[in-house]
């Protein structure tokens, strides 16, 4: 009887052998319905086998799932394998996480097929700037595996040079994959996209989607019938049979990293599978992840410029640097940009105060007995947020109200100290009355839907000023917009994270680029008490290339990333002493004895030690060599599985993290 080896949803590093009668090469990627335990799953045949480890009379029995769904392409599973080895995340796991729900139940729901949309009326293509023909001209769709890096400046037309690449992609017959940052995934891209190619099928993947609607995108991708998929991270793991583009917009951002379960990066996995399907890819970016820079420096990466707005008329807006030690500040703001809102309101443009910090204030505070808000289950404060009357961890989402007085000392005088955008919101509305004023952050936008309604209400010019986190800095453009206040910059200058100023240099470079889009001409203003720092002086020159070379410099003498590759074992546990105690036996395991080139640092407590009544504690490991890395951390990780742990201990590896 021949056997099949199966993808299971379980948390183990190893397939599931099978009987299957007939078992033939043409069972592989479909799925079977297979006895577990006491029960029953659904997996996938990952490959057919003559002979099993295990006695065949041992071996159960599986059962085909009759569908006409085409069976999941080879280069499906070789992305996921090579996933499920670079991240150390169990392979079955992995492989089912990929498919849609419905997939994946014993009894599936009723498949509908959706509405087909009428296709729009083709948009006319843009005369391509002098900077994008080059681009274009430079990139060989039909070559093979080449990865591409763009830089180009906000504004730049970076999504006319995508557009014009699919065109060539579906000229050839080819899908692309679009890979886009959580927030720009909005109807809006979407429309573009279908108005450029109206006969074409253009689906898009998110998180968000009705479950449905995923399973029907997801299985046009299979069947090829879906032209273009628009998706953010997780679509990276969408079969596409037909795969023959990869592109990332804003490949610098955080949202292409996972951040629990299997903790991936879409990005590199992007690069992976670009070069197993032998194709182009092209990360875009106007502040490029210094990873993919250094690629780039180092000739790994082709680098393409878009340095000039695309419409000659936006120029990039000057950037003003206020020294806040020399100007009084109310409010936390400088009366500098307080007239140039004024000036704004007068001429009847709009004017956006960027304040990543939101709720009202970070803390409520006791002066006279020092008592502060402190949530009850983490190492952070409860943040004052007035509008819903309660002080909140933005952390574990523990709510209390807003005490009247101290709850030590019974003082009625408590305080909230230092500001987020409510307070920043409402300070504002006193100061110009009649302005119509706009939050945008979290709290005010919670789902996608509330964010394309907000959108459209800043497009259809129903505010004056929108005081927003990094949530507005995001690629949109608004035409009215000419003034961009920037406030609380400074501390992220001086964190503990060597990645902060990486983030916080794209983060304003974005921002910045929201002013003056249209012909309207912008102006940034930013405050600060450290205007000499060479951060401000890159983003006065709007100069990413010497803010680069200048971080990697440093980098590179720090041995920091990308010099060194990096792998996290985090612990958490009710006591920190469990979680210590697991890190130290990690450290002393004989698999982590004598390794050459790499280098594992002693157990500490995280920099956010509590979250939700756990304690949290981690280790480093690290290498010049990639490789090196990977054929350690296998060998640990089978050695720590071994490990007797505490009940209510968890443990996890991450491999290339973002926060260390
Ligand atoms: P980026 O993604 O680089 O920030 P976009 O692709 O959003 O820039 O383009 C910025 C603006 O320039 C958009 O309004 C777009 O329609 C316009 N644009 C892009 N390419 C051209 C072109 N070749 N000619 C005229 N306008 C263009
Ligand atoms: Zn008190
Ligand atoms: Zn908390």
């Amino acid at each position: 009887m021949p056997i099949v080896r199966v993808a299971l949803d379980v948390p183990l590093h190893r397939l599931f052998d099978y009987q299957l009668a007939d078992a033939c090469p043409a069972d592989v990627g479909r799925r079977v319905r297979v006895p577990f335990g006491r029960g029953e799953k659904i997996g996938v045949v990952v490959a057919t086998a003559e002979s099993s480890e295990w006695p065949l009379a041992q071996l159960k029995t599986a059962r085909r799932i009759e569908d006409d769904l085409p069976p999941l392409p080879p280069d499906f599973f070789q992305l996921l394998e090579f996933a499920s080895t670079y991240y150390q995340a169990p392979l079955g796991e992995t492989i089912m996480a990929a498919l849609p729900a419905g997939l994946k139940r014993l009894t599936p729901p009723q498949r509908r097929s959706g509405r087909t949309q009428r296709p729009p009326t083709a948009q006319p293509r843009p005369q391509l700037t002098a900077e994008q023909a080059a681009v274009i001209d430079a990139i060989d769709i039909d070559g093979g595996f080449v990865p591409h890096l763009l830089f180009g400046v906000t504004g730049s037309g970076k999504t006319e040079v995508y557009l014009r690449l699919i065109e060539r992609a579906l000229a050839l017959g080819q899908q692309t994959l679009l890979l886009v940052p959580e927030i720009n995934l909005t109807p809006q891209l979407e429309a573009r996209v279908r108005a450029r190619f109206p006969e074409q099928t253009i689906v898009a993947l998110h998180s968000e989607l009705a479950e449905a609607a995923r399973e029907r995108h997801w299985l046009q991708a299979l069947r090829g019938e879906a032209d273009v998929v628009l998706g953010t991270r997780l679509s990276i793991f969408t079969p596409l049979p037909r795969l023959g583009l990869l592109l990332v917009d804003e490949e610098h951002d955080a949202s292409f990293k996972q951040q629990d379960g299997m903790r991936y990066s879409a990005r590199d996995l992007a690069i992976v599978r670009a070069r197993q399907q032998n194709i182009p890819i092209l990360f875009g970016s106007a502040t490029p992840a210094l990873e993919s820079w250094a690629n780039a420096e180092n000739g790994r990466y082709r680098r393409h410029f878009l340095l000039q707005r695309a419409n000659p008329q936006a120029q990039l807006p000057p950037v003003r640097i206020l020294d806040t030690r020399q100007i009084k500040l109310q409010e936390g703001v400088a009366e500098p940009l307080l007239a140039a809102i004024r000036n704004r309101l007068e001429r009847g443009e709009q004017s956006l105060v960027f304040l990543n910090r939101r709720g009202y204030a970070p803390v409520l505070a006791c002066p006279a007995c020092g008592w502060i808000s402190h949530c009850q289950r983490c190492a952070a404060n409860l943040v004052v947020h007035r509008a819903d009357h309660c002080l909140r961890c933005h952390h574990c989402g523990f709510e209390a109200r807003i005490p009247r007085a101290c709850p030590t000392c019974g003082n009625q005088d408590i305080q909230a100290f230092g500001r987020g955008t409510q307070r920043l919101e409402s300070w504002l509305q006193e100061q110009f009355p009649a302005a119509r004023i706009l939050r945008v952050d979290r709290d005010a936008v919670k789902s996608r839907k509330q964010w394309e309604e907000m959108l459209s209400r800043i497009h259809g010019g129903e505010a004056d000023i929108l005081v927003g986190t990094q949530m507005l800095a995001k690629g949109h453009d608004f035409p009215r917009l000419t003034l961009v206040g920037v406030l609380g910059a400074d501390a992220a200058l001086f964190a503990a994270d060597w990645r902060a100023p990486e983030r916080l240099f794209a983060q304003l470079m974005q921002v910045a680029g929201r002013a003056g889009r249209a012909e309207l001409p912008g102006e940034v203003i930013v405050q600060t008490q450290y205007p000499d720092h060479p951060l401000f002086a890159a983003l006065v020159a709007q100069d990413y290339p010497s803010f680069a070379s200048n971080q990697l410099q440093e980098r590179a003498q720090a041995g920091f990333p990308p010099y060194t590759f990096q792998a996290i074992l985090r612990a958490e546990a009710p006591q920190m002493a469990d979680a210590l105690a697991f890190l130290q036996a990690a450290v002393t395991l004989p698999e982590a004895a004598g390794q050459d080139s790499i280098s594992i640092y002693d157990p500490v407590p995280m920099r956010m030690a509590r979250l939700a009544n756990l304690e949290r504690a981690q280790l480093l490991v690290e290498s010049p060599s990639r490789p090196a890395l990977q054929q350690f951390l296998p060998r640990w990780r089978e050695a720590l599985e071994q490990l007797r742990t505490p009940r209510q201990l968890r443990w996890h590896i991450e491999v290339d993290p973002l926060e260390c």
